[in-house]
């Protein structure tokens, strides 16, 4: 039945494949031998099949898990460098006709107000969202085709795109809406959207439908192959996640392995980005309800393994986590971050941080300025860049630069010279000072002499007041 070539959901996320992967890794998960050919593979950084990763998932033994967080950092650095891209959610609408049992957007929830941003509430919220410097939004919606129509959402993408407040300018809209038709992702794909981001929640399909019992999201198979339509339809970056606490880890991360190898058999590239939300409180959700919470231990490995096993994919983290586990996942394999965020209709226009209409409580409340100033000391370069789509280089285009290496040549100068813009419009003046040292510092760290004096041109004309140079 296991095909990862088939469109058929059942097919390609094969729950008697899974099984017979979790089997096979607790039978192997002390076998030495076989872990360490395992890892000697992942150094080649080609990535593993699921059924190999979800050995490297079930084994304790302490020295092979430290091999495995050591390899996980240096692929990091290999593909990704100390670069961490930087981006913020837009909560359009909290209407929803679903009733996902950890969302407190569900129907049946009569205690938060249901909000849907107009036009010029949008426009007002990315005014504040430019003012703190953001560049690259994903925007977020409740599914109900009467209040949030696909017009709807199309209308927002297009008022977004068109504000340009000061120096401001949202330059890449990502978006994480439910799962839609083909017609639909060709209009996303029009209206110029970035990633596609879709969470699976769980990919096991009877607790699928447990947790989703009523609505259109309660339909398994056309939420799985929801990428393959947005495929189809034209977007060729999709991102992929599951909701960590609904479902056993060891399955989810396996399924999660299959999806993104099915991507590749059918499509020829895989998933741009993974992301990895854990479930939190929110209004009427307690996350004590749900039974396969993970430790940050394991969300550690879990990060690490995802590094190791889908090696030139983005990994995304969100505000749900604190500063501490950031701190630790960022070094282990994600490479993308929210910051400043409000997972609310219409928070960021608000002086006080809202929670009437919070998706879910936020862990890490600092200011984007804070995260920047905090990345930079511990050595990171945070980058507002959004060349790459602007570019054309999305799909299998990207994906062959990130895997032959050569995507830091674009990646590391267009980190300094979008962080030089937000230090010269937005940074506070001590975040200025260490950034301005930091771009001075990581000149050195450009490949080629042609593009680094390029680079410290455009840097120089951005300091005289000119905006958006990209490579
Ligand atoms: N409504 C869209 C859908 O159905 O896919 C996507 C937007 S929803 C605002 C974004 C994601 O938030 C969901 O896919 C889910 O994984 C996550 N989420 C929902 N409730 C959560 C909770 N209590 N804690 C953490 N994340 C949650």
């Amino acid at each position: 039945m296991y095909n990862p070539k088939s469109l058929k959901a059942e097919e390609f996320i094969c729950h008697d494949e899974v099984m017979e992967s979790l089997a096979y890794a607790d039978a192997n998960k002390d076998n030495i031998e076989l872990i360490d050919s395992i890892l000697k593979k992942a150094a080649e950084r080609k990535g593993l099949t699921h059924r190999e990763a979800s050995v490297l998932l079930a084994c304790d033994i302490p020295e092979k898990v430290q091999e495995m967080y050591d390899l996980a950092e240096q692929i990091k650095k290999d593909f990704y460098g100390n670069r961490i891209v930087m981006f913020a959610p837009l909560y359009l609408s909290n209407y929803c006709v679903n009733g996902c049992v950890y969302c407190p957007y569900h129907l049946k929830n009569k205690k938060i107000p249901r909000k849907k941003l107009t036009q010029e509430e949008v426009a007002k919220e990315v005014i504040a969202l430019q003012d703190m410097g953001h560049k690259r939004l994903a925007i977020e919606s409740g599914e109900d085709p009467v209040n949030n129509p696909i017009e709807y959402i199309l209308e927002c993408i297009d008022t977004i795109y068109s504000i340009k407040h000061k120096n401001g300018a949202i330059r890449r809209v990502n978006v994480n809406i439910a799962a839609t038709t083909v017609e639909n992702y060709r209009k996303l794909k029009e209206a110029g959207i970035g990633t596609y981001i879709l969470f699976q929640e769980t990919y096991h399909k009877e607790s699928y439908e447990k947790l989703h019992p009523t609505g259109p999201k309660h339909d398994y198979a056309y939420h799985t192959e929801a990428m393959d339509r947005a495929m189809e339809g034209g977007i060729d970056d999709v991102g992929l996640g599951v909701l960590f606490g609904l479902e056993l880890y060891r399955y989810e991360y396996c399924a999660l392995l299959m999806h993104a190898e099915h991507l590749e058999a059918v499509h020829g590239v895989g998933p741009h980005t993974i992301s990895v939300p854990r479930i939190k409180h929110a209004d009427d959700i307690d996350p004590g309800a749900f039974d396969n919470a993970i430790s940050d231990d394991i969300f550690c490995k879990i990060t690490a393994l995802i590094r190791i096993a889908v090696p030139y994919t983005g990994m995304i983290i969100s505000t749900r986590e604190s500063e501490e586990v950031r701190s630790e996942i960022i070094r282990l394999g994600v490479s993308q971050i929210s910051g400043g965020s409000r997972t609310s209709v219409g928070g960021y226009c608000d002086e006080e941080r809202p929670h009437d209409t919070e998706q879910f409580d936020v862990s890490d409340q600092r200011t984007l300025d804070e995260v920047v100033k905090w990345l930079m000391e511990q050595g990171y370069i945070p980058s507002f860049c959004t060349a790459c789509y602007r570019e054309g280089r999305t799909g299998d285009r990207f994906m062959t630069l990130l895997k032959n290496g050569q995507i830091s040549n674009c990646c590391h100068p267009n980190a300094l010279m979008t962080l030089k813009e937000y230090l010269m419009d937005y940074a506070s003046e001590e975040t200025r000072k260490i950034g301005e040292e930091l771009i001075q510092a990581e000149l050195a760290n450009i490949g080629t002499d042609k593009v680094r004096e390029i680079c410290k041109a455009n840097l120089e004309n951005i300091q005289n007041g000119s905006r958006d140079f990209r490579f």
